[in-house]
């Protein structure tokens, strides 16, 4: 079997797929104004979806994270679950989501063939919930949080954006909820995308610092699995939970970089920052493309670059990661 690899011997088996970059919440730091329709296009169908996914499997992909904008505002997002759960040589099949339709879903998401989710639940205090997101819905996340061990998910995994004045404080609150939950909290470091610029300066908190208190508390760092990718997994003796941060300016992060994606309206993004996307759509309507398809996403695939120099201030041409999945 075909598998994508970069020039720099980096494999790709895991696709993050956004569906819609449609968006009812408002995060201060993903969309303060809420969702502005940016383009005239239609999202990616269900069939073109079928068409993609079943190139890439092709290739050796082997996870899919389905993400958006919000995914699950899609009407079809169920079906999508199930076809894509479906595809020859598909193993995993994740999704991000906001938790806003958790609670009524999960139990339906995971019989359509969802195996993991990943819920953005960015402060354990209610208020602090509500001013960063614009939704006054805490206690409804986390109940959804609640259905999806309840219905039997092999992982479940909280991402927070830990924010300088804003929910740095609730770094103690996280660590002591996974004493007894068996869950993997993932810190995500802010990114400085093309609209945040000045909410980036304000409120950027390195990784550097919860790692430093991590490993002054006895958590000791694992050594990184293939399927981790640029994660760095903190594991404590007397914790249920683990703890994932993910430290996109931390010198070594494109080094592990195990991800392609591809955005709603069917671009190839190579990486989160920094370029176009090339477009697949013209090679999704029949499956009979399949071929001229897959020789595009490999020959793509010889432009990745060796790292995003977010470093450097580098946003690419990236808006906001909800316009192409985060
Ligand atoms: N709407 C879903 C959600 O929020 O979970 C899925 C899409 S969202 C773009 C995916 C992840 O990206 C979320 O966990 C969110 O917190 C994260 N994210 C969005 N903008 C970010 C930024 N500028 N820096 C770091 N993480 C960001
Ligand atoms: Fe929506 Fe997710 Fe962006 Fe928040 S982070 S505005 S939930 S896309």
């Amino acid at each position: 079997m075909q598998q994508l690899t970069d020039n720099f011997n980096r494999k790709f088996e895991y696709l993050r797929l956004s569906i819609t970059d449609e968006c009812n919440f408002k995060c201060n730091y993903c969309l303060p104004d809420g969702y502005q329709r940016s383009h005239e296009n239609e999202f990616l169908s269900h069939q073109e979806i079928n068409h993609l996914v079943t190139a890439f499997a092709e290739l050796g992909t082997k996870k899919v994270r389905i993400t958006g904008g919000e995914p699950s505002l899609r009407k079809d997002f169920s079906d999508i679950i199930k076809s894509v759960s479906l595809v020859k040589g598909i193993r995993k099949v994740a999704t991000t989501t906001n938790g806003y339709s958790l609670q009524k879903n999960a139990q339906q998401w995971f019989d359509a063939g969802l195996d993991a989710i990943n819920v953005s639940v960015d402060s354990l205090d209610a208020k602090t919930f509500h001013l960063i997101t614009g939704k006054n819905i805490f206690q409804k996340v986390m109940d959804g949080v609640s259905a999806c061990v309840a219905a039997g998910y092999k992982q479940v995994k909280i991402n927070s954006v830990l924010m300088k004045g804003l929910n740095d404080q609730d770094l103690a609150l996280y660590i002591d909820w996974i004493k007894t939950q068996p869950i993997q909290l993932r810190f995500i470091e802010l990114m400085q995308t093309g609209d945040n610029e000045t909410f980036f300066d304000k409120h950027h908190l390195s990784g550097m610092w919860i790692k430093e208190k991590l490993l002054a508390e006895g958590w000791t760092q694992q050594v990184p699995l293939s399927h981790d990718g640029p994660a760095q997994i903190f594991s404590h003796p007397d914790y249920q939970g683990e703890v994932g941060l993910i430290m996109p300016y931390s010198k070594d992060f494109c080094k592990s970089c195990n991800r392609l994606r591809v955005s709603s309206i069917g671009k190839l993004h190579l990486c989160l920052f920094g370029e176009e996307g090339v477009d697949l759509r013209d090679l999704l309507a029949e499956a009979s493309q399949k071929e001229a398809l897959k020789t595009r996403i490999l020959l793509a695939l010889e432009d990745k670059k060796e790292s995003h120099h977010l470093q450097s201030g580098n946003t690419g041409v990236t808006p906001h990661l909800a316009s192409i999945g985060g």
